[in-house]
């Protein structure tokens, strides 16, 4: 169980941190590691690797491929400078608990203090007690993609830690695993429903910019996010913006379509698509989930908030249109275009009923909230249009 966490690929730069550990500091190391632990035996047919998607398997790979042995997963080179300790090795004793600020999928979330450097973390249980088949999926996923991710405005997971100052203490007790990030002040969520900031238009098209910047980032990386709402858009008191939360996420091939899980997405967040049963989507899903937050940021509240599917379809029709072929040409293939039908045909209304929103934001949300995902800008579009093409995001104060 505990070796499911070195299954994740070294990237070709890396280079494995015990390769080139100097002979001295080597030898004087005398409690076990990770690394020092027996490594799983090599099944055949066995994938190493999560599955594509929760209810698909990956291929089988290549018998060479089974062969190889995994490998203990190490920071980004280059990451972290003064260190003795390697990655998944130090233990979460590192670290002063300040208090709990969230509460992930699979444990809590905590705000910590590094006892050597001062430095602010956001500490994200992974807890093992609970888990029958191993170390959850999701939290190899998202450690997997994170490891890949590195961009100002996509959150930064900095290392992993244990609690146990012996690697070999998971043999007697399950224990957990702390993904490490850096700390940021808010998510986007409770800052909203606390209603005590009041946001600038200028404010918004800097959490805006930087938004669809990570976004952009992601796609042109060939990574779909599926899980876009605003406690997973963290803020600081600098004012700047980060994508969290790639619990969901999944790499795609932008070459050919190929069906991925349909189940994704926080409903009120759902793009029509989805709604309807497309498997064969596109980055465009993420881009309609900024449309809404888009709007919400302006209206201060979340713009589409239905409790099951088919009002949910029902309340994107009322405002944007209901889908059909004169706007959405191929909407007629999508498996539950006929079953989700609405009793009535809706216009589009959005411009109306954000009249009040400066043009230029009401352009970019017309374009984000377009029915057909083929049509709806991509996120490189967004940032060339009018709203944000000319903001300068580090020069803006932050709000109050
Ligand atoms: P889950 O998969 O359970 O939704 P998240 O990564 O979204 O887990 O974390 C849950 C909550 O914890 C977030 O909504 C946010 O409030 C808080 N949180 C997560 N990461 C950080 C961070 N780096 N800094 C501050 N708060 C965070
Ligand atoms: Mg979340």
């Amino acid at each position: 169980m505990l070796l499911m966490i070195c299954i994740l690929p070294l990237q070709s730069k890396e280079v494995h941190p015990t390769q080139k550990l100097p002979r001295k500091e080597k030898e004087s190391r005398s409690r076990p590691s990770i690394t020092d632990l027996p490594l799983p035996p090599t099944l055949l047919g066995g994938d190493a690797s999560p599955p594509q998607s929760p209810i698909r398997q990956a291929p089988l790979l290549p018998q060479t491929a089974l062969k190889k042995r995994p490998k203990i997963c190490c920071p980004r080179y280059g990451e972290r400078k003064h260190t003795q300790s390697d990655w998944g090795k130090r233990c979460v004793d590192k670290f002063d608990i300040i208090g709990i600020i969230g509460e992930g999928t699979y444990g809590q979330v905590y705000k910590a203090k590094d006892k050597d450097t001062g430095e602010l973390v956001a500490l994200k249980k992974v807890r093992l007690d609970n888990e029958k088949e191993g170390f959850p999926i999701t939290a190899i996923r998202e450690i997997k993609i994170l490891r890949q991710l590195k961009h100002r405005s996509v959150v930064n997971m900095k290392e992993i830690v244990t609690d146990k100052q012996d690697a070999l203490d998971f043999k007697k007790d399950k224990g957990a695993f702390y993904l490490v990030f850096e700390y940021m002040d808010h998510d986007l969520m409770g800052l909203l429903e606390s209603g005590l900031v009041q946001f600038s238009q200028e404010h918004i098209r800097s959490f805006m910019r930087q938004l669809m910047e990570g976004l952009d980032y992601c796609h042109k990386n060939n990574f779909l996010h599926r899980d876009i709402k605003c406690s997973n858009i963290l803020l600081n008191n600098r004012g700047q913006i980060k994508l969290a939360d790639f619990g969901l996420a999944r790499l795609y091939n932008s070459e050919e379509s190929r069906p991925y899980t349909n189940k994704v997405i926080t409903l009120w967040y759902r793009p029509p698509e989805l709604l309807l049963g497309e498997e064969r989507y596109s980055p465009a899903i993420d881009v309609w989930s900024c449309g809404c937050i888009l709007g919400e940021l302006f209206t201060k509240r979340p713009i589409f908030q239905a409790n099951q599917e088919l009002l949910q379809l029902e309340l994107i029709s009322r405002l944007c249109g209901s889908p059909c072929p004169a706007v959405w040409p191929d909407v007629i293939k999508l498996p539950l275009f006929n079953t989700m039908k609405p009793k009535k045909q809706y216009r589009r209304r959005l411009r109306e009923e954000f009249a009040v929103l400066p043009t230029p934001a009401l352009e970019l949300l017309d374009q984000m909230l377009t029915l057909d995902p083929a049509r709806r800008c991509t996120a490189e579009q967004a940032l060339s249009c009018d709203f944000l093409c000319d903001i300068e995001p580090s020069r803006m104060p932050p709000p109050e």
